[in-house]
């Protein structure tokens, strides 16, 4: 591993400091508007984006439900101008993917697939989320052509249309609900002959008269026309029988994993994986931050997780300045470490 320790003054684009104020990990709208925040808090931030630059918004062609595009934006230039704006204001862009982290010592320690190894105050974790792919013909290819992963974000294009939901658990089933304000009919195709889901949300779809349940069904690719979705085929579970369904649009439901192979043994997470914070976006080690999808599996969106990002780098900003006064807080906790606490050089 090669440390970076330039000394920041005249060394140029890149120089970086000893030991950095605050590190944001992820180029999504979360690490994006960390970045952005941090950087007028005249905290000099360094971001590293990961190998998926602009998260999961880039996978998407059209964003109507952020705020300040009354006509819409295509995800990759939603996420380019959010980058130009924490740049525009000092944040440090490296295009490079974390390995790992040290977080039982201060400075925390991030360690890089390029070889780098930083030392920094402040830690923001916006490592994002991905949805579980079907990983069928034709998903990739139809992802916002009519393969979706987000019914909130694109239920709207799909009005007076039909459309199936893949899955059968809450979200599943919820969305389903949620797409009858939109789609003229709803199939649900569930692997099995019973739901997942909530007994309350299973009444609420089953007394919809726009939904319907396709059961021990599993759709085995994805089938498209002139550029967008016009069917799925599917096999039956049972009986192994092969068919197809017309249908305009298929949402997939089937789990939403949190990017959060770093964190295992190091940061505290819930059942489901992600990263546990309070409503200052603190974790349970002084000084690292968490932000977007990695800690929210309820919203789950680009308004939100920029919400997050600003509100991370707020606190972390307050964070430094009281590191400053009264020195690392793990020093009076010792609970949070498994190692001694060192103090900076
Ligand atoms: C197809 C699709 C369409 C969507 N459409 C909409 C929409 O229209 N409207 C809406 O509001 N929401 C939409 N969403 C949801 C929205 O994209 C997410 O809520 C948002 O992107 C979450 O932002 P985030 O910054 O938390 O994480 P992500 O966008 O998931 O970004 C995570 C970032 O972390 C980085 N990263 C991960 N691991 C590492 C590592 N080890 N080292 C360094 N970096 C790392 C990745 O490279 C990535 O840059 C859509 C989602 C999808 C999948």
């Amino acid at each position: 591993m090669t440390t970076v320790q330039m000394s920041g003054n005249g060394a140029g684009k890149g120089a970086r400091p000893e030991v950095e104020n605050v590190i944001v990990v992820g180029s999504g709208p979360a690490g994006f508007t960390a970045g952005l925040y941090a950087a007028r808090a005249n905290l000099n931030p360094l971001l590293i984006t990961g190998n998926d630059y602009g998260g999961q918004v880039s996978l998407t062609y059209e964003v109507e439900n952020y705020p300040g595009f009354p006509e819409g934006v295509s995800g990759p230039e939603l996420v380019e101008k959010m980058k130009q704006q924490a740049e525009k204001f000092g944040t440090q862009i490296e295009f490079d993917y974390v390995n790992e982290i040290v977080v039982d010592r201060h400075p925390f320690l991030v360690r890089t697939a390029n070889g780098q190894e930083y030392a920094t105050k402040a830690l923001i974790l916006c490592t994002g989320a991905r949805p579980r792919y079907l990983e069928v013909p034709g998903e990739k290819e139809y992802t916002g052509k009519g393969v979706s992963y987000c019914a909130t974000c694109d239920g709207f294009f799909f009005r007076g249309k039909d459309v199936v939901v893949v899955g059968g658990g809450d979200s599943a089933v919820e969305e389903g609900i949620f797409l009858t304000k939109f789609a003229n009919r709803v199939r649900i195709i569930h692997r099995r002959d019973e739901l997942r889901a909530s007994k309350i949300l299973q009444n609420r779809a089953f007394h919809n008269e726009k939904i319907e349940f396709v059961w021990n069904t599993v759709v085995t690719e994805i089938v498209g026309k002139d550029g967008k979705v016009v069917g799925v085929k599917t096999r039956n579970t049972v009986t192994g029988e092969e068919g197809q369904l017309d249908t305009d649009g298929v949402f997939i439901f089937i789990g939403h994993l949190p990017n959060n192979e770093l964190f295992h043994g190091k940061l505290e997470m819930d059942e489901d994986g992600h990263l546990v914070t309070d409503h200052f976006m603190r974790t349970n080690v002084p000084g690292v931050f968490a932000a977007g999808e990695i800690m929210d599996k309820v919203y789950k969106q680009v308004a939100t997780s920029v919400g997050q990002g600003c509100a991370a780098a707020m606190q972390a900003e307050k964070f430094l300045a009281e590191l400053e006064e009264n020195g690392y807080p793990g020093f009076k906790d010792p609970r949070v470490f498994r190692q001694p606490v060192q103090t900076p050089a």
